[in-house]
């Protein structure tokens, strides 16, 4: 009985331990896979650290608020403003982080395997004259970021397409953004997504970017 009771207790504090708690999401293709723009070695440190540390440091964040882990992870990010207020700008900093990551992840793919349709040609065309006029424009938003950041494209909520670049780990769903908008795609320029491979060439790193783009999922993105 008393061996049993010691394994329930067990159970019990492992079931409380990962209850509703936010998780590193895997990533859906091989940490090689956007090789020779990405190299592997900055996707295992990026993800399995940095994205991991978000992780974590969200989660300990709402340790003294335990009902907060069943919130969805957008919603928190959404209504930042109704936290506790000692723990909104670690909401910000670390749930921003966790959500733009996985977000990051999901809008790549390996070269040539998710090339434009003659569809998102049109309406990126429709919206900044020329895809190269979009890519431009793009690439300047995330080289222009000074300091830490993200470049964004967004739907805004009349439909209009829009370029937008965020400071440290705001997007443009949160209640503080300055321009909200649903995120279409996304670059990160934190030094930590390309210093191993490009050093400080943000803008040689913003150009190889292209190569990668999952364009299958980011016009998916702007359908909804
Ligand atoms: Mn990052």
């Amino acid at each position: 009985m008393k061996r049993i009771n010691s394994l329930l207790l067990l159970l019990c504090s492992i079931s409380m331990l990962s209850f509703g708690q936010f998780k590193l999401p895997d990533l859906s293709y091989k940490y090689n896979a956007l090789e020779p723009y990405i190299d592997s070695t900055t996707m295992h440190i990026h993800h399995d650290l940095h994205h991991a540390t978000y992780v974590n440091n969200l989660n300990k964040t709402l340790e003294k608020y335990p009902e907060l882990y069943k919130k969805d992870l957008l919603e928190l990010i959404q209504n930042i403003n109704e936290l506790p207020t000692d723990i909104q700008l670690a909401v910000r900093n670390n749930g921003g982080g966790v959500w733009n990551h996985s977000f990051f992840w999901k809008i790549m793919a390996a070269p040539g395997t998710a090339p434009m349709s003659a569809a998102m040609t049109k309406l990126l065309t429709d919206n900044f004259g020329t895809v190269d006029a979009f890519k431009a424009e793009f690439e300047k938003a995330a080289v222009g970021r000074f300091g830490s950041g993200w470049a964004w494209l967004i739907k805004e909520p009349s439909g209009k397409l829009r370029i937008i670049s965020t400071p440290n780990q705001d997007n443009p769903l949160m209640s503080s953004a300055e321009i909200k908008g649903k995120p279409i795609l996304t670059l990160d320029v934190w030094e930590h997504a390309y210093y191993l491979k490009y050093q400080n060439k943000r803008a040689a790193y913003a150009k190889a970017f292209w190569n990668v783009v999952n364009w299958t999922e980011v016009e998916r993105l702007t359908g909804n």
